[in-house]
């Protein structure tokens, strides 16, 4: 054991360059040594992927990992082929031969890891295969999709158990997820049949960062105070909500002479990158952006995040707030709210999600718009065409797109969003003529370059179409882009041994079954992923809420257990609010609770009939809506009514 974790720690070295492992990810990655069952809580960015990458390489045997995204098993794969850790992934947009020809090198012991989409797991191909393939590991990336209290519940996560029955005893199983409230933990650990478990949580703490939440009336006055006062302390990012107030809010700082940049869908990708870069370098000191704005940007010394707007759900305030203060010096996530924003909130989630009719319109739109028949399979991931889909459906781009996605959520299909830029290219002869054509080549320089092309593209690239990243081919022939697309011409019209065509980045979509006549989803599975989006709104609003500290709140919710008072959150140092705090007895929240089970009520009527004070009215709302007894209530504002969980008691 000490000998498998001490090369643990050499390979650590020898392929990441790292010199240690953080803490957490040692006790993690013991744990698996030891083939003890794991389940591994960090946040993103926690550094989740070396807890079974690292203990992969040390084992003998294969490593299977189910990972639910497509880019995201692509990008990892690569990372670790760039890193020397042989590695492959198998999932709906590979081709069958391809799949079986992967199978069969794993078999054969050519890889380290192998990289799974849940679904395939349960393919005959795949069960005909599982028991040659000497799986030492099982690694369950993302494994929050197991539960459909989890963000992004995938039905197939939930088989994965079942579907790896053959493996034996011995076999070790790890975890991971970012988020894991208790009740997604114990769907984890149940679902796969963890047993006196392990379970690692570590890294919530964010001791520098300065929790603050602004109940106010005055959203814009309290905007501009807070960027006057943080922006003193160094650069900062706001959350603005909608690409329109991004606009608005860095042309205002702009022009009080803070330089900030909007950042949003709505910009060329090309600038958005600039934009990013300038933010990170210091160049410009505040960016106003969107959700768009977000994985893979770090700049340690964001020194506040505002948020405008509430996000949907603690998953995304606690990844989006967190960007302050990596540094690890003092920083500030500074929230600010105003009483209707809730409702406000709920209401727009209520309108967004699509209904039956158009999840129904959209799918046949889509199959339609790739010419299938009803019945009939679709080969190989196609290009996506949203403008047509929208046309074929007669609905907006923008509901397409999201119904596009959460079908890719439901595995009805599965999308790959901003493939990147390719080229296609195929030789119009055969090998040998090829090589007489490098014989016959007067210009040496020419011949090299077309036998690096070959060996390049492989064989396959005689009888079809091969595509190959445009990144890859300009590292790998070492040429700039003009150069390759004026010899790929030369090589298609005047010597025309070849054809190409270049591909644009784009996304691609792949109909997973036959097509079905009717929408392949029941009415249940979408209204359930509906209300767990109604409960994690709610869960913010209850955050937003909560007069404990702000800190032990996010902890508690991340499963992140037994923290104490962080002692500079907005709560924490709210002497006054204590004071009030005390003076607010059970006894007067439970006579509140009673009038509002009566019907709805405003701090008003409250006041008249039962004489406490605004302060207290105030503490004593918001801790019922943080304990999750009563809501505001949309049809009169300043009223607050029973929440619908409260009232099934
Ligand atoms: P997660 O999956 O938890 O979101 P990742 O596994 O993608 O996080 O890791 C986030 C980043 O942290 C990666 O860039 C990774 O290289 C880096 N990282 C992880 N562990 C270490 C370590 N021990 N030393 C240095 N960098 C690390
Ligand atoms: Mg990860």
């Amino acid at each position: 054991m000490q000998e498998l974790f001490k090369k643990a720690e050499e390979n650590l070295q020898k392929y990441w360059g790292f010199d240690s492992f953080r803490s957490g990810q040692d006790k993690a990655v013991e744990s698996v040594l030891a083939g003890k069952k794991t389940l591994v809580l960090f946040p993103t960015g926690g550094g989740k992927s070396l807890c079974f990458q690292v203990p992969a390489t040390v084992f003998e045997g294969l490593t299977l990992v189910i990972s639910p995204l497509v880019a995201l098993m692509q990008d990892q794969v690569e990372q670790l082929k760039a890193k020397g850790v042989s590695a492959t992934f198998i999932n709906s947009t590979i081709p069958n031969y391809e799949v079986e020809q992967r199978l069969i090198n794993a078999r054969n012991g050519m890889y380290k890891l192998l990289y799974c989409a849940p679904e395939r797991l349960s393919s005959e191909l795949f069960q005909f295969e599982l028991e040659g393939l000497g799986v030492e590991m099982v690694a369950i990336d993302e494994a929050h999709c197991i539960s459909e209290w989890g963000h992004d519940f995938r039905p197939a996560y939930r088989d994965i158990r079942s579907s790896l029955q053959v493996l034996p005893d011995s076999t070790r199983w790890i975890a991971l997820t970012a988020s894991a409230t208790p009740e997604v933990q114990q769907d984890i650990l149940e679902n796969l049949q963890f047993e006196e478990a392990n379970i690692l949580a570590k890294g919530f703490e964010r001791p520098n960062l300065k929790w603050w939440v602004v109940h106010t009336s005055k959203k814009r006055e309290k905007l501009i105070e807070s960027v006057e006062k943080a922006s003193k302390k160094g650069d900062g990012l706001i959350y603005g909500g909608t690409r329109k107030n991004c606009e608005y809010w860095a042309g205002f700082f702009s022009k009080k002479g803070l330089s900030s940049e909007p950042y949003h869908a709505g910009i060329d990708a090309e600038l958005r990158k600039e934009v990013q870069q300038r933010w990170i370098s210091g160049e410009t000191p505040l960016v106003v952006a969107t959700n768009a704005f977000g994985m893979g940007i770090d700049k340690p010394d964001c020194r506040y995040v505002i948020h405008d707007e509430m996000p949907y759900s603690l998953e995304a305030y606690y990844q989006e707030a967190g960007r302050a203060g990596r540094d690890g010096e003092e920083a500030f996530p500074v929230l600010l709210y105003k009483e209707s924003d809730f409702i406000a909130a709920e209401n727009r989630l209520k309108k967004s999600y699509p209904t039956r009719e158009e999840f129904e319109k959209v799918y046949q739109a889509l199959c339609d718009s790739f010419h299938m028949a009803v019945g009939s399979f679709m080969e190989e991931p196609r290009l996506l065409d949203l403008d047509n889909v929208a046309l074929r459906s007669r609905l907006s781009p923008s509901v397409c797109r999201s119904v596009i996605r959460l079908l890719n959520q439901f595995n009805v299909i599965a999308l790959q969003e901003e493939v990147k830029a390719a080229f296609a290219i195929q030789f119009m002869l055969s090998r040998e003529m090829l090589q007489k054509f490098k014989e016959r080549c007067k210009n040496p320089e020419k011949a090299e370059f077309v036998d690096k092309l070959e060996r390049l593209l492989g064989a396959n690239s005689f009888s079809d179409l091969a595509e190959i990243e445009e990144e890859t081919i300009l590292k790998k022939l070492e040429v700039n882009r003009n150069t390759l697309v004026k010899a790929l011409n030369v090589l298609m019209q005047s010597d025309q041994i070849l054809a190409y065509h270049v591909m644009k980045e784009r996304d691609v979509v792949k109909v997973i079954e036959a097509r079905s006549s009717k929408l392949p989803l029941s009415k249940d599975q979408v209204e359930r992923h509906r209300n767990v989006l109604l409960s994690k709104l709610d869960m913010m609003n209850r955050f937003i809420n909560t007069t404990g500290c702000r800190e032990v709140f996010l902890r508690n919710y991340f499963g992140d257990t037994g923290a104490s008072d962080c002692g500079h959150c907005d709560n924490c140092l709210n002497q006054e609010g204590s004071k009030t705090n005390a003076a607010v007895t059970e006894d007067k929240i439970s006579k509140v609770l009673e009038m509002i089970k009566e019907e709805p009520i405003s701090a008003l009527q409250v006041s008249r009939d039962l004489g406490y004070s605004k302060e207290e009215i105030r503490l004593i709302f918001r801790f019922l809506v943080s304990e999750g007894k009563i809501k505001a209530f949309d049809e009169a504002p300043g009223y607050y009514s029973l929440s619908s969980e409260s009232a099934r008691f």
